[in-house]
């Protein structure tokens, strides 16, 4: 996956911060020790003076082999000694080394000339953080929401089959069962209806729980992300440019809120569509809310798209006993536009 510049500069600039963090640790860890025993300290020089004396030793020349081996018995009698006033003093060797936070790369980012594991991880999380900090994630849970605004009379959207309440009581029960088993093979969710039923909120419930879980979440309002992608159309050489694209094509759970509310482009719709059909072609679940219609999804997109969540997206029906009359004024307001 391709990262900006700038995500690329935040992680060394990371990395260098752990790096050196740890060895102001271990410093510190040291000096303490001599604090306590001023031998150490003194141990500690005359090793390395121990060492620039072999270097000597083989550029004056003479019996450099009997030079050496004195050199080396008095290092090692040296390190036995430091050995065991670390001991006294209730310490190990690994004391006073520096604590990498990765000890594969001891938080330099490379192996044997490869990025580290650790250095992918950072990128990929500085990307998210980056993305999240244009639509941050206020995260909601599955014990906020609350069934009491709706009502127990039947469901006209749902031909008096169930009530209100008992249709999101449904809805409730499967998107917490849907968040306990989240998976990378987690189906897509549409869930359709007006606003203030909780689709907001429940899907950020789902969000926090795959983020609990380890998974990358990218959550945001159509309306965020039609305005990140168009700065990306625009700006095809800012240092960001293509993080916003890649990252909603391959985040491990995108949630996009409210499709529809974004300004009417073709090119939001297209690339929208383009996201959707990415992440359904690998097999990556999707959560997208709407309070358009079908047959609205239909004209404000591509036919193939509104084919695509209706095929692939298990559809969730949002009601409420006072969603006709919302749905009425926006049809009137609609109307008048
Ligand atoms: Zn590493």
């Amino acid at each position: 996956m391709a990262y900006s510049k700038r995500i690329h500069e935040e992680a060394e600039a990371e990395l260098l911060r752990r790096r050196s963090q740890a060895q102001r640790e271990a410093d510190a860890r040291l000096e303490a020790l001599f604090a306590r025993c001023p031998e150490a300290r003194d141990v500690r020089s005359r090793m390395a003076q121990t060492a620039s004396g072999a270097a000597k030793a083989v550029l004056k020349g003479g019996n450099v082999r009997a030079q050496l081996l004195a050199l080396k018995e008095e290092n090692l009698a040296l390190q036995a000694r430091f050995a065991a006033l670390l001991a006294e003093n209730g310490m190990v060797r690994e004391d006073i080394e520096p604590h990498f936070t990765c000890t594969i790369c001891e938080d330099t980012g490379y192996v044997d000339g490869r990025i580290c594991t650790c250095h992918k991880a950072l990128l990929k999380r500085l990307a998210y953080e980056s993305l999240n900090r244009v639509s941050p994630l206020t995260l909601s849970s599955f014990e906020s929401f609350s069934l009491d605004i709706f009502s127990d009379e039947p469901a006209r959207e749902l031909g008096y089959k169930r009530s209100y309440r008992a249709q999101m009581e449904k809805i409730l029960a499967y998107m917490r069962h849907y968040a306990e088993t989240f998976s990378a093979q987690s189906g897509s969710l549409l869930l359709k209806g007006g606003t203030g039923l909780g689709k907001t909120h429940l899907s950020l419930a789902v969000a926090a729980k795959a983020i609990e879980k380890g998974f990358g979440v990218v959550y945001g309002t159509a309306n965020q992300f039609a305005s990140s992608l168009e700065r990306e159309r625009f700006q095809q050489t800012d240092e960001d440019a293509g993080d916003a694209f890649t990252l909603l094509c391959t985040a491990d759970l995108l949630v996009i809120d409210d499709l529809g509310m974004e300004p009417k482009s073709s090119y939001t719709a297209t690339m929208f569509h383009n996201i959707v059909d990415t992440r359904l072609m690998r097999r990556l679940p999707t959560i997208v809310s709407t309070n358009l219609t079908e047959e609205e999804i239909g004209e404000r997109y591509a036919q193939r798209f509104l084919s695509r969540l209706l095929g692939y997206f298990d559809p969730l029906e949002f009601v409420g006993s006072d969603y006709r009359l919302r749905s009425r004024t926006r049809r009137r307001e609609r109307d008048a536009r």
